[in-house]
């Protein structure tokens, strides 16, 4: 198969009427959509690399969904509606077999969320796959990492550490223990993001940790920090099955690939949070508190607070020669 061929074959799908605001979609050297003139676009881009974020002998279908999964869930944290994605896959060879399944996972997602594939790149490489993704807020309405406010609630969607700790349990068992199953099929939060736009006053996926991830936030909101009481972070019944709470702390603050929503508002939004988590059908926690103090700072068991210096996960560069 040559590059025109994998395009044809998996990506440009013939039976799938494209909407109207997609004028010029995959074929041409680049993509025409119409623009909306009474909101922003958001963009956001992500790649996964081979043996970093994924293993190459991953089953391909999971490894499509979840290329769309880590950009859906950027544009889920500034609230937007994602509408389109950039598709650039480097692969070492064309394989049909595994075309088709990365495909079939791809568009699983895609199709659920209405997303439209309108291009991208093919090339041959080692393999590693970039998604970018657009979408859209109303005029000024998306939510940044940047609003949070001292005395602000910070609040996180659905439960942590299950991703972390979905890579340390066999295949096998991991199966039968949904949750864990994150690791491979994380679930963008698009529709809480959405709401949560006159609600949050700031907002960050967590990817990386939520000691890192909060702490991003609560800098790039003048300079602040977060107080976060451990016995409020959200853990599973399958997670807890498996391993004691401070464990699993650990790996809620400093593992990753979890792709919740965490996010602060205003006290007085506490009964709107509440409601909206009845309504979205996801558990929504409060943890803690937005700080003047900067740092990332834990209530503990005992009820005594200490920084938490663990940091989130980083990629380890290799060292100067
Ligand atoms: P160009 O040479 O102008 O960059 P290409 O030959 O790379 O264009 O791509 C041909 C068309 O196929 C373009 O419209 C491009 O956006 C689209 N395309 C290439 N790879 C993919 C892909 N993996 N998924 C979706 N569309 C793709
Ligand atoms: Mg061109």
């Amino acid at each position: 198969l040559n590059e025109f061929e994998i395009i044809d074959q998996f990506f440009l799908r013939k039976s799938y009427s494209k909407p109207g605001w997609v004028k010029v979609g995959i074929g041409d050297d680049g993509a025409v959509l119409a623009a909306h003139e009474d909101n922003d676009l958001v963009v956001a881009t992500d790649t996964l690399v081979s043996g970093i974020h994924f293993w190459e002998e991953s089953s391909p279908v999971n490894i499509g969904y979840k290329s769309l999964a880590v950009s859906l869930s950027d544009l889920a944290a500034m609230g937007a509606d994602p509408d389109w994605v950039l598709l650039n896959l480097v692969i070492r060879e064309a394989d049909s077999q595994w075309l088709e399944n990365f495909a079939s996972g791809f568009f699983e997602l895609a199709d659920r969320f209405d997303v439209q594939l309108v291009g991208g790149d093919t090339t041959c490489g080692p393999l590693s796959i970039t998604v970018t993704a657009g979408g859209w807020v109303p005029k000024e309405g998306a939510i940044t990492r940047a609003g949070a406010k001292s005395g602000d609630l910070v609040f996180v969607s659905g439960t942590l550490g299950d991703a972390a700790l979905g890579l340390e349990v066999e295949p096998e068992r991991m199966a039968n223990l949904p949750s864990l199953s994150r690791i491979h099929r994380p679930e963008p939060r698009i529709r809480l993001g959405q709401e949560l736009r006159t609600i949050a006053s700031a907002a960050i996926d967590v990817s990386d940790g939520l000691a890192s991830d909060l702490t991003h936030l609560a800098r790039a909101s003048g300079g602040m920090g977060a107080v976060v009481d451990e016995r409020l972070i959200p853990f599973s019944d399958n997670a807890c099955s498996l391993k004691p709470r401070d464990e699993l702390l650990l790996l809620a603050l400093s593992g990753g690939d979890d792709y919740e929503l965490c996010f602060t508002a205003n006290p007085s939004r506490e009964k709107a949070i509440v409601r909206l988590s009845g309504q979205v059908g996801i558990p929504i926690t409060r943890i803690g508190m937005i700080s003047e103090t900067p740092g990332f700072w834990l209530i503990g068991s005992g009820g005594k607070c200490k920084q938490y210096l663990g940091g989130g996960y980083q990629h380890q560069w290799a060292p100067d020669v």
